[in-house]
């Protein structure tokens, strides 16, 4: 399935779609983060059941949310044969992501660390292109399955970018070159989005196909209008983990930064890796809450409808679109 050229086309796990089809889209998800590692030492994350995914994105889906980007990059517990049973169970479109995480997920993998960046952007573009191996490269065999990745991830810890880090960045920058795949960055505690900035613009890439996450975990306006003045889009995600009413809480943020102008550039996530926020594994307030409840606290700050339906469908339609 391939959407028609030249408008440009969102690549989700069970095809190509046009742009416009992708509607309310959460932009930082995981649905799946699933491997023995993540089950030893990250339990909290561990996220292994499409049942219980099904559940908890058809009660997104309820509430009307229609895409999801699953924002787990190769090797680190992703699964994309279980994200399109998640999409096909139901209706939601899903992003599966290519890209590398940071090292924490990677104990005893030395081709992530070791092989260069046009190695490791071979892996990336064939995950684009060819398919997401079932195995996520776990190595030795690669068996590409007809799922295809939707975005390149990639991530860094502080404010200065490490050599290993920066090599993932070329890495990226090289396959956002050859293929037109979207940017999304994890920026760790919400630090070094300025420096990810810098060495995306010495690398070449438009600053307008990058989006930085979680960078809502410092609420400094001066910070946030200095991205958002690069042209790049912030994808903000810490409004579950917030109690109601957080005096400088992402909501709080966005409002801010819908006042001064820039609400064409922010998008929206939970970074729902936390099996205590998913409601039907018993945890609160449920992934839904995000389409159902925090937009009503967004209304109250004066965010009004044309702003939010920015925010949830045009920005991350735009963000999401293929375009060299
Ligand atoms: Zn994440």
């Amino acid at each position: 399935m391939t959407a028609p050229a030249g408008r440009g086309f969102v690549r989700t796990v069970l095809g190509d779609v046009e742009p416009d089809a992708l509607g309310v889209t959460y932009a930082h998800e995981h649905l799946i983060v699933d491997s023995p590692l993540i089950e030893d030492r990250f339990a909290h994350i561990h996220l292994s059941s499409v049942e219980a995914a099904v559940a908890e994105v058809g009660e997104c889906a309820a509430v009307g949310v229609s895409a999801m980007v699953d924002a787990m990059p190769c090797a680190a517990g992703r699964d994309v044969v279980r994200l399109a049973q998640i999409s096909r169970g139901t209706g939601v479109h899903v992003l599966a992501a290519t890209g590398l995480h940071t090292a924490r997920y990677y104990p005893g993998r030395a081709w992530v660390v070791e092989e260069p960046a046009d190695v490791l952007a071979e892996l990336f573009r064939a995950d684009i292109e060819d398919g997401i191996d079932r195995y996520d490269y776990g190595g030795p065999v690669v068996r590409r399955t007809e799922h295809r990745a939707g975005i390149v991830k990639v991530a860094t810890i502080g404010e200065r970018l490490s050599d290993a880090e920066r090599r993932v960045f070329e890495a990226a920058a090289a396959v956002h070159r050859t293929t037109g795949v979207p940017i999304l960055t994890h920026c760790e505690d919400g630090l070094g989005a300025v420096e990810q900035l810098e060495l995306f613009r010495d690398l070449g890439v438009p600053l307008d196909r990058v989006a930085l996450s979680h960078t809502d975990k410092r609420p400094d306006p001066a910070y946030h209008r200095e991205l958002l003045s690069t042209g790049a889009t912030l994808e903000y995600d810490q409004a579950l983990r917030q109690p109601a009413g957080e005096p400088k809480g992402t909501a709080w943020l966005v409002a801010e930064m819908v006042a001064a102008g820039f609400g064409d550039r922010i998008v929206l996530g939970t970074d729902g890796a936390r099996r205590t926020l998913w409601r039907t594994l018993g945890g609160a307030p449920g992934l839904a809450w995000l389409a159902a409840g925090f937009v009503g606290v967004l209304a109250s700050l004066g965010v009004d409808e044309a702003a939010r339906r920015r925010l949830f469908v045009e920005n991350p339609s735009r963000v999401l679109t293929f375009r060299r």
